[in-house]
């Protein structure tokens, strides 16, 4: 049985206080309680990487699979400097759960590798990434464990890692999503977390009688997710107040124009400097007074300590275990509505299993077709927890982790341990 000093993260503790809490509520037993909490499989690697000035680098990459109960494994590789095993763990274990609650046939996995991308070049990543699947490749595949994009990783990265395996096993893209279109990615794929954002934002919104027109928003990181959730939102009548980068972030109560923020970021590596804005501090931009705050950059950023100066009357999980179980409780208290990440950024690993069966069918769908199976994934799922939440007056966050421990539970007992 695993011990308490085995959790080496925040992230892990975090999700394990969630999961606890829900696995009372449901009497989970202890045999499947234990099982649960321990990953299938831990990889741990390293990669000696001959730089382009002819240094060599040992980097260090992970793989954890989760559980492939339900399907096979299914989660995004991430490359930061602050990747580690217990994060990545916590990670894999949240894509099990999400997977299990949107009800796609796929189990739970994560990956990451140490390392700082920003000081990196192109050909370096290329050489670091073929590196690492080539240490993974046997534990990998369409019927194993497929990544996805996650943080500094993009198609470009994908694409690297299809190829990488293909000459391995032959052309086979269903091993990995979020790949470029013209290798087998799925269109509406890129966009697909940001969308899912913008669909619950919408969907909650009209749930608590607050005008989508004009509707204040603030967003933590402005990457694929946060990016295209802040231009679906503007779209839709919303008013994007703040946004930030990882340095620094930008505050107009009248609103951004996004376009022209993320033209000044491209051209100048920077939020700063932009004419018609405030800079402010990323602290500072938590704390903003909006209707929807939408954290989309990395974990463990609302937390005990700045949970009481929150001001928003929403929290759209987009990023992955944002939240502290202590900001979880204050925030519920002083009634914020919460959208778990379970369920909030689950619009990309449902596009990502749209494009897995595309590419098992050699079939292209068309946007529409991709955008209305992805809103009924969202909304079915939303329906759910909302039901399970208000039947045993739980928050939705607790009533999400209770659905898909039941629904894996289920399905491990089916199976057979
Ligand atoms: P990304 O690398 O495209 O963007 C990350 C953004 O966060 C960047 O704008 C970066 O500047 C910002 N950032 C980084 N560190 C920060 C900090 N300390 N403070 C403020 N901002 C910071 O990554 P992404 O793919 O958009 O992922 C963002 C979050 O969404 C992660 O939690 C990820 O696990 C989650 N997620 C991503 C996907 C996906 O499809 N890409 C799907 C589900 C969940």
């Amino acid at each position: 049985m695993r011990h308490i000093d085995d959790v080496t993260d925040e992230s892990e503790r975090v999700i394990n206080r969630f999961f606890d809490k829900a696995a009372l509520k449901i009497n989970l037993d202890t045999e499947m309680w234990e099982y649960l909490k321990v990953p299938f499989r831990e990889i741990k690697v390293s990669i000696p990487l001959r730089m382009d000035d002819g240094r060599m680098e040992i980097f260090v990459g992970y793989r954890i699979q989760h559980n492939h109960t339900r399907g096979p494994m299914k989660g995004g590789i991430r490359y930061h400097p602050k990747v580690n095993l217990g994060e990545v763990r916590a990670l894999a274990a949240v894509m099990t759960w999400k997977t299990a609650l949107v009800d796609i046939p796929f189990g739970g996995a994560k990956g990451g590798i140490l390392c700082n991308p920003k000081e990196m070049s192109k050909t370096e990543l290329e050489r670091l990434t073929r590196a690492f699947v080539s240490r993974i490749d046997e534990n990998i595949g369409p019927n194993r464990d497929i990544p996805a994009p996650d943080v500094n990783t993009n198609p470009q990265v994908m694409a690297w890692i299809m190829d990488e395996y293909s000459k391995r096993h032959g052309y086979t893209p269903a091993v990995v999503t979020g790949k470029p279109v013209e290798l087998g990615g799925s269109v509406g794929r890129i966009e697909a977390t940001g969308r899912g954002v913008m669909l619950l934002t919408r969907a909650a919104l009209k749930d608590n009688s607050i005008d989508i027109n004009g509707c204040s928003v603030v967003i933590q990181g402005m990457g694929n997710v946060g990016g295209y959730a802040a231009r679906l939102l503007a779209d839709e009548g919303c008013k994007i107040i703040g946004i930030s980068d990882s340095r620094g972030g930008l505050y107009n109560p009248e609103g951004l124009n996004v376009g022209r923020v993320e033209m000044h970021k491209s051209e100048t590596g920077s939020l700063e400097g932009y004419r018609g804005a405030d800079y402010i501090t990323n602290e500072e931009l938590l704390e903003l007074q909006c209707d929807v705050l939408i954290p989309a950059a990395l974990e463990n950023v609302i937390t005990e300590k700045n949970s009481p100066n929150l001001k928003t009357k929403m929290l759209v999980e987009a990023a992955n275990i944002p939240t502290s179980p202590e900001a979880d409780d204050i925030l519920l208290d002083k009634g914020v509505v919460i959208i778990p990440d379970l369920l909030a950024n689950a619009g990309g690993v449902a596009v990502s299993y749209f494009e897995w069966a595309q590419n098992l069918q050699s079939a292209f769908w068309e946007e529409d077709r991709v955008n209305r199976k992805l809103q009924k994934l969202m909304f079915d799922a939303y329906e759910l927890i909302k039901t399970v939440a208000g039947q045993n007056k739980v928050s939705l966050r607790t009533a999400a982790y209770a659905i898909a421990i039941e629904k894996v539970s289920k399905a491990i007992r089916l199976r057979g341990f």
